[in-house]
This record gives structure tokens, C-alpha cells and sequence, in this order.
């Protein structure tokens, strides 16, 4: 992957020189996405071109006279306050493998985990392609970004559907304790992936103290070297957002597919709303319904419960 910074006119010289490869999807921020033989091209307002896919060297050196490379842009040091205690000062512009959870306040669909690699030579795109953390972009952006982004990120994606999460959860395993075994899971599938290079650190978005973390784990093959934890650690490293938009974009598929399934669309987090939605679903086809699409142990399943008795 190759990214380059080229003047409007040259911009406007590519598009029409991929006149017959531009696509109708464009990016966050950019102006046309075409697609060659071996190569995918995005050109960005800001003048960057990213040439993708197995052939990028040929296709970015047909345009790399008049322009300056620019992968290379060093990063600022990100500001966000945080409760982290032992990251060092550069942490944000070091190569980190950063992970994070979505799903795990929904009563409906799964609990998804994604961990992802950011190399620091990847800073500066990622940034350029938008990612930042996944609470400040609408589902339509996530999926275009993580679209992108997992073209070219070393990733490890874990969806723990309904029924297995019931079952794990039934048997005693809190949710923290399943946050912790699939994180540590995630994480050691993209180390396997990007062996035998090593991150320079890694980053857990926060969801419980270290110690309690670690303990959740006992019995396991625990990944500890230099692993981090720290509350908002989207903000933190762009890895753990990039993740989080991994993950994002993977439970809001999953969701929809669930709404297909019942024909109902399915509300998302844990409020009033869903309760209705659930009892509906109960009336319809019986509590079973709820095992295959639902976190069971919510109070949400109660609430329904109640409101179905009032219906009949
Ligand atoms: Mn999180």
C-alpha cells in the first residue's frame, strides 16, 4: 500500500485517467474510489491518493513524479483524558495492537470482540480514512471505514452469538469473565498473524481492574507482555478505535440479520423500548424465541415476561 500527496489538477488528471474504473461508493472525505487490475485507488480532498491491493507499486508509479510521499506524517500525542497510569508519553505513536468489545449493554444480538494491529507507519492513513472512536460516527460510517480498513490491518474478529453466550453465561461465566477470555483471545490471534513482528505495546479498552482481568483468565493461556489497560482507549491509540470499529461494524450486520430472522426491527440497547419489542416476540412464538437473539440474564427478559402477562 502506497499513499501519495498530489495537487487538484493531478487529482482531476487521475479521474479522468480512471474515468472507466471509478465505482459509485465513496469514501468518508473523499472524491472518487476506482478499482484496476490488482489495485484499488481512493483519491481524498486533502490531496492524498491510496493505492491498494497487489499491484500498488505500478499503479502509484504512474503518478509518484509529481508528488511527495507522505505516509511517513508523524503523529501528534492524543489528548484524551484517561485513566491509564503506565502508558509511556509516546504510546499514541508507537505500533499497537489494540483491542475493544461491542455489543455487551445490547439485551439483543451478540457480544463482538475485535483486536487489530496499527502499525505506526499506518497512523497517518487511518487517520485519513476517518477512524476515530466508534461512539462519535454513525453506523453508515463505520461500515464504510471498516470496510477500508480491513484491507489492510491485521485483525481478529469474535462474534459470540446468542445462544453459545446463554449457555456460557448459564453454566457461571459472568460477563466480565467472557469480555476477558475473548479479548485475550482476539489478541493472541493477531499476534499469531503478525508474528514474527511484535507490537509495541498493547492496549485493552478497560472494562475491569487489571487484577480482576488477569484472575478471569486463570487456567488459560494468558497473553501479559505489555499488555495496558485504559478506560476511553479509543482515545488513546488509534488501534483500540480501529477495533472498535471492526467490532461495530460486525454486531450492526449482525444485528440486522436478526431482525431479518424475527421480522421485527430489533431495538438496540436495554430500555423501555426493548421490552415492548420483546414481549411482541414472546407473544408471537413463545420465550424460546428469546434464547437465540437476546443476552438472557438481562432484566429486560423479566420485564417482557411481565408485560406478556398483562397482554393475555
Ligand atoms: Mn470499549
Amino acid at each position: 500500500m502506497e499513499v501519495i500527496k498530489v495537487s487538484s489538477e493531478e487529482i482531476n488528471k487521475m479521474k479522468q485517467h480512471y474515468s472507466k474504473s471509478i465505482t459509485s461508493s465513496i469514501p468518508q472525505g473523499g472524491i472518487f474510489l476506482a478499482k484496476v487490475d490488482g489495485c484499488t485507488i481512493t483519491a481524498y480532498k486533502s490531496g492524498k491518493v491510496m493505492f491498494q491491493g497487489k499491484n500498488f507499486a505500478k499503479e502509484a508509479g504512474i503518478w509518484n513524479s509529481n508528488s511527495s510521499v507522505t505516509i511517513n506524517n508523524s503523529s501528534q500525542v492524543s489528548t484524551t483524558k484517561a485513566k491509564n497510569n503506565t502508558l509511556p508519553n509516546n504510546f499514541a505513536s508507537l505500533s499497537v495492537l489494540g483491542s475493544d468489545e461491542v455489543g455487551t449493554g445490547d439485551f439483543f444480538g451478540p457480544m463482538v470482540i475485535a483486536s487489530a494491529y496499527v502499525d505506526k507507519k499506518h497512523i497517518p492513513l487511518l487517520k485519513e480514512l476517518g477512524v476515530k472512536d466508534s461512539k462519535d460516527l454513525t453506523d453508515t460510517q463505520i461500515s464504510a471505514i471498516a470496510k477500508q480498513i480491513i484491507q489492510f490491518l491485521p485483525y481478529s474478529l469474535l462474534v459470540l452469538h446468542n445462544k453459545k453466550y446463554n449457555e456460557l453465561q448459564q453454566a457461571g461465566n459472568n460477563q466480565g469473565k467472557l469480555k476477558a477470555i475473548l479479548h485475550n483471545q482476539a489478541l493472541n490471534n493477531t499476534l499469531q498473524k503478525i508474528a514474527p513482528v511484535k507490537p509495541e505495546g498493547i492496549l485493552i479498552d478497560q472494562f475491569c481492574e487489571p487484577g480482576v482481568y488477569f484472575n478471569y483468565l486463570k487456567g488459560k493461556e494468558i497473553i501479559r507482555e505489555n499488555v495496558h489497560f485504559s478506560t476511553k482507549a479509543e482515545g488513546v491509540h488509534i488501534a483500540v478505535a480501529a477495533a472498535s470499529i471492526i467490532a461495530r461494524h460486525a454486531f450492526v450486520q449482525h444485528f440486522e440479520l436478526l431482525s431479518k430472522e424475527v421480522g421485527i426491527s430489533l431495538p438496540k440497547g436495554a430500555g423501555a423500548k426493548v421490552d415492548e419489542v420483546a414481549a411482541k416476540l414472546i407473544n408471537q412464538n413463545g420465550i424460546g424465541i428469546l434464547n437465540n437473539i437476546s443476552k438472557l440474564h438481562f432484566a429486560n427478559t423479566e420485564k417482557a415476561m411481565k408485560k406478556v402477562t398483562k397482554m393475555k
